[in-house]
């Protein structure tokens, strides 16, 4: 099937919204929401940090309003919905229809083990994009999410999706374990069903993560991205994260972290300082915009970020660079208009 294209409306609202907060003179804004609206999973895989360190809150589901007015208080134009396995939450159908209401550009990351009775609750719309954790072929796939039968069911659910008419992309993190081969055949196979594009980010070493000898080192990183992005090698793969930002990944580009645009609303409140670390919770999403905080955290600032390339943190400050450089500001407008890519940041 021909993969997908991603709304042009939406790399315009994303370039306007950005626009009118820089002419208001603000530093520090968020470009996507990261709404955890429950922790709790229904599996239990090899590199997830979440559902280990809120083991004590795991059975907690946030209310509606609350997941709306969190969306509202942080006000970026994207919200991507995580955890947790959003489908278990028992209203997540309220929440994803009540935010596509409103016109957020709303991503829903799911292991797509429920997505077949989800399809029923949620209406596909150009607002809405299922995002399907893919972390390889079979073998692989099923081994990083700890659970045979898994990547059947997450091809099964992106057919039936894409057939029902509604957008859908993956998500792999990269590990040290990670076999290019393998990931340079799944990618293909999700662009040849039909997907807007696959996103690709490291996996951060979540100190609660049962083995601690699977995540890359930025050096490490670098030489597998630079393997797994070969040009040469990536025909007929369409990424969803921006070309600056695959650019980074290879070590071919630096930045210093912006993750303040990706604040993350959890059960506990927002995550502060950032989607991998939360020194503390918060309930205002102010906090997180402090020009203070952000001279103790970043690369060469904590010891933690060290190692860290998670998107959530690197690709806007692609974005964020790009706005005082108009050649690279030009490479995001042309991938947006060709739809690679581009002004998103989710
Ligand atoms: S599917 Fe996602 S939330 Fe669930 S255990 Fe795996 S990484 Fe964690
Ligand atoms: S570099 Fe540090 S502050 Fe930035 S996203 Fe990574 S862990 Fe968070």
């Amino acid at each position: 099937m021909k993969p997908a294209q991603r709304p042009l409306e939406l790399s315009l609202r994303l370039a306007f919204y950005i626009l009118k907060n820089k002419l208001r003179g603000r530093k520090r804004f968020p470009l996507v929401t990261m709404l955890e609206p429950l922790e709790m999973c229904n599996l239990a895989c090899v590199g997830c940090g979440r559902i280990r360190e809120y083991k004590p809150v795991l059975n907690q589901m946030m209310p509606v309003d609350v997941a709306l007015n969190a969306a509202q208080e942080s006000g970026a134009p994207i919200v991507s919905i995580a955890g947790g396995e959003p489908t278990i939450h028992p209203k997540i159908d309220e929440i994803i229809n009540s935010l596509v209401e409103k016109k957020y550009f709303v991503y829903c990351c799911t292991n797509g083990l429920l997505l077949e009775r989800m399809l029923k609750k949620i209406p596909p719309s150009k607002y809405f994009c299922w995002v399907i954790h893919m972390d390889g072929m079979e073998e692989r796939h099923d081994e990083s999410v700890a659970r045979k039968g898994v990547f059947k069911k997450a091809v099964q659910g992106i057919e039936m999706a894409l057939s029902q008419g509604y957008r859908v992309c993956t998500n792999t993190t990269v590990f040290r374990t990670s076999d290019v081969e393998d990931l340079w055949q799944m990618f293909r196979l999700v662009k040849d069903l039909g997907v807007e594009g696959s996103m690709i980010s490291p996996g951060y070493e979540f100190v609660d993560a049962p083995d601690q000898n699977m995540f890359l080192t930025r050096q490490e990183s670098h030489n597998l991205f630079k393997k797994l992005l070969d040009p040469a090698k990536t025909q007929g793969m369409q990424f969803y994260n921006n070309p600056l930002y695959l650019n980074f990944l290879r070590g071919e580009r630096d930045y210093q972290c912006t993750a303040w645009s990706n604040p993350t609303y959890t059960v506990m409140g927002w995550r502060k300082p950032c989607y991998p670390l939360a020194d503390e919770h918060v309930q205002d999403v102010a906090e997180l915009f402090d020009a203070e905080l952000w001279e103790h955290y970043g690369v060469g600032r904590d010891p933690r970020c060290a190692n860290c390339m998670m998107h959530c943190g690197f690709e806007s400050a692609t974005i964020f660079q790009a706005i005082s450089t108009p050649k690279d500001w030009a490479t995001l407008i042309k991938a947006g208009a060709a739809h690679k890519g581009g002004i998103t940041a989710a």
